[in-house]
């Protein structure tokens, strides 16, 4: 190497930075992963999907995560407030929908060879993935916050600040994986707030709690659970972290809290109080980490790549977590955004048309679940129907698997559409009364 540092500069070390510095490491190419925080940070996003399985394989991280004993999840639940008491939360209010799990083991998935897949402390999960990215080759320099990237010349100029000290390295093509912190997006003023999806979550760790309380079977108390509850928009994650600790978080509106008034934790418990249940379980159990929020989290970018750069994982776009999708996509994209950086390194071409393949793909698998995500806030009652629907019920589990990349629309996804649209434009229909409120995705943002 004569004129640049690297061959590739990453910012960031979350699940898409780690992936992609792990691929093109192996491959031999030479990486600089420049992340802010110490690890191991804090992070949400603690369930994972089996479309990680594959990922974590290729780039030999399998047996690490393995050994390091995470719960495993077998499946996913929903469950429904409906005879739960309405709460007088000044807002509107909606209706249950039944009860809904499915199992990974019900349909075959390539490059999975378990019918688990894990929960996660990403504290922990993250670290793991980032040594792994450096005993591959990379070099992972923390504490180290990118101020900006220099464009000015055919190779990237990377800016950061050491201590008081400005300076900076140069690579052959930079890497933008700095989460929903949207380094370039935010540079390149690239980036669309979501129209439609202004969702808002409060969440915390409880230890003792019982998992199986709301639960159809105790078998089933350590899948990831979604509970509904009786409020427009609104829901509860149950996420295994360890043998006795569950994360929770409420999601919700970002307007539902803003006009409650309240705080936080005010907040947080008088929306699980709408499901009493919950509510009694939590309540016997032992907070043992602050509330958190998280906010502002559903955009679009208007490119996902250019002349010497590409963004991945949350940088390049982020949409609702309510099938826990994050973490894989931000490997899977590392994944297929690293054929196109070895085959642009081995061409000596790095200009945006060398990462077309990548930016279709990933418009493509994002699409789709922003589509299957709108439909089931517009018309939950359909998700429920459908996973019950020997027809549909392994399309839909083709998606809640995070099987996206390849292959068009789902055939379940068409259908649902289809239904929706019959239900919009039928004020008679026995299911016009349970659309909510969010109306996507005719008004979607598009990369
Ligand atoms: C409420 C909520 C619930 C969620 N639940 C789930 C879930 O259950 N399952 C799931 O899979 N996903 C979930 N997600 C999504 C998940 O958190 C993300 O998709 C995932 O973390 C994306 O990984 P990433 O590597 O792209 O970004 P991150 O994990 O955010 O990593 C980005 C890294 O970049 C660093 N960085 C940022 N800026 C700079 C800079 N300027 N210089 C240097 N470093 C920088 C940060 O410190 C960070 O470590 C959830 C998200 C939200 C908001």
């Amino acid at each position: 190497m004569s004129d640049v540092d690297f061959d590739i500069a990453i910012i960031g070390g979350g699940p898409a930075g780690s992936t992609m510095a792990s691929y093109l490491s192996q491959a031999g190419l030479s990486c600089g992963v420049f992340e802010s925080a110490i690890f191991p940070r804090e992070h949400v996003g603690e369930s994972l999907i089996p479309a990680t399985t594959p990922v974590l394989s290729d780039i030999g991280a399998l047996p690490k995560i393995e050994a390091a004993g995470f719960p495993r999840k077998y499946g996913a639940a929903w469950t429904s407030a409906i005879d739960s008491k309405i709460p007088t939360l000044g807002f509107e209010v909606s209706h249950g929908f039944g009860t809904a799990e499915i199992d990974f083991s019900e349909r075959d998935q390539a490059g999975v060879n378990q019918d688990y897949t894990y929960h996660v402390d990403r504290g922990l999960y993250d670290l793991i993935l980032l040594q792994h990215a450096e005993s591959l080759g990379a070099k992972v320099y923390e504490g180290i916050r990118v101020r900006r990237v220099d464009f000015s010349e055919p190779e990237p100029k990377l800016v950061f600040s050491m201590g008081r000290r400005e300076t900076d390295i140069r690579a052959r093509m930079v890497i933008d994986a700095s989460g929903r912190n949207t380094f370039l997006g935010r540079q390149l003023k690239l980036k669309v707030s979501d129209p439609v999806f202004n969702q808002y979550a409060v969440h915390t760790w409880f230890d003792g709690l019982d998992r199986g309380a709301l639960s159809v079977s105790k078998e089933q108390s350590d899948y990831i659970f979604v509970h509904f509850l009786p409020i427009t928009d609104t829901w509860v994650w149950q996420i295994p972290i360890t043998d006795t600790v569950t994360s929770i978080g409420v999601v919700t509106q970002k307007k539902h809290f803003s006009e409650s008034g309240s705080d936080w934790e005010t907040f947080f418990w008088r929306c699980v109080e709408s499901r009493p249940e919950l509510a009694e379980a939590l309540r016997a159990s032992k907070q043992v980490r602050p509330f958190k929020p998280e906010g502002d989290y559903s955009y679009a970018m208007r490119e996902i790549c250019g002349d010497g750069w590409l963004m991945i994982g949350d940088a390049a776009r982020f949409v609702d977590p309510i099938f826990s999708s994050g973490v894989s996509v931000a490997m899977n994209s590392a994944r297929i955004a690293s054929y196109d950086i070895l085959a642009a390194a081995e061409r000596g071409d790095f200009t945006k048309p060398s990462f077309a393949n990548y930016e279709g793909k990933l418009r493509n698998a994002v699409s789709n679940w922003y589509e299957f995500i709108s439909i089931y806030y517009r018309l939950n009652i359909l998700f429920t129907a459908f996973v019950a629907d020997p027809r549909y019920r392994l399309d839909v589990l083709k998606m809640l698997q995070g099987d996206v990349y390849d292959g068009g629309e789902p055939v379940a996804l068409t259908k649902m559409r289809e239904i929706t649209r019959q239900v919009e434009e039928n004020p008679d229909h026995l299911w016009h009364k349970h659309l909510g409120t969010l109306r996507a995705p005719s008004a979607a943002p598009q990369f």
